[in-house]
């Protein structure tokens, strides 16, 4: 499939697990402004000390910023066949950006529900030497490495509302604007995880 693919949910609705499963099957590289962001804050750059504070209230970072992470992230060599969008666009305007810089071919909506992301976020915990995400009831980790673990600042139950609310207020209007594109497909995010890998593989045939 020619052009970038987006994938787009709640945080906590499993785009990071989904999202390797897809770089396997296409060979896009994952473009995470999550993940970009909290490289920055731990190398302490000021473009990290910036988004800090909108981070760990779970806020949205604001547009011009992100659109300018984006922008450099899409000259490298590795994004010329596209990618795949983890994480962003969270609003309208950020969208409105990526139409002009680059071609999205699809937008993949995976649908949890409120009461469910909750549960997921607040119990998620990470390995700090694999990035291997975990969950206290659903995954836990092996015992041997249960010490090491650590929880993201932002994964706590205060912020995971203002993420969620952020997520429908700014977020979610998203669905429709890619809907009346023609391009957004939806599968459901509330079951087990390879279910949710299935749904999927059988959009990117
Ligand atoms: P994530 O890892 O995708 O859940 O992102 C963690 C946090 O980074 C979010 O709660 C926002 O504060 C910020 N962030 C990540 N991507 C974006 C984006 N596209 N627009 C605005 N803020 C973002």
């Amino acid at each position: 499939m020619g052009g970038s693919i987006v994938l787009f949910g709640p945080p906590g609705a499993g785009k990071g697990t989904q999202a390797d499963a897809i770089v396997l099957a296409t060979g896009k590289p994952q473009i995470s402004t999550g993940d970009m962001l909290r490289a920055a804050l731990a190398e302490g750059t000021e473009l990290g000390l910036e988004a800090k504070k909108y981070m760990e209230a779970g806020e949205l970072v604001p547009d011009d910023v992100i659109i300018g992470l984006i922008r450099e992230r899409l000259k490298s060599q590795d994004a010329i066949n596209g990618v795949l969008f983890d994480g962003f666009p969270r609003t309208i305007p950020q969208a409105e950006a990526l139409a002009e810089i680059a071609e999205v071919s699809m937008v993949i909506s995976i649908q949890v529900p409120d009461e469910a992301i909750v549960e997921r976020i607040v119990g998620r915990r990470m390995d700090p030497e694999t990035g291997e995400i975990y969950h206290i009831k659903f995954k836990p980790a092996p015992s041997e490495i249960s010490s090491r673990l650590i929880q993201r600042k932002d994964d706590n139950e205060d912020a995971v509302r203002t993420r969620l609310s952020a997520y429908h207020s700014q977020t979610s209007p998203l669905a429709e604007w890619y809907l009346q594109r023609g391009i957004l497909k939806s599968v459901n995010g509330n079951q087990a995880m390879g279910d949710v890998q299935d749904e999927i593989s059988l959009l990117l045939v």
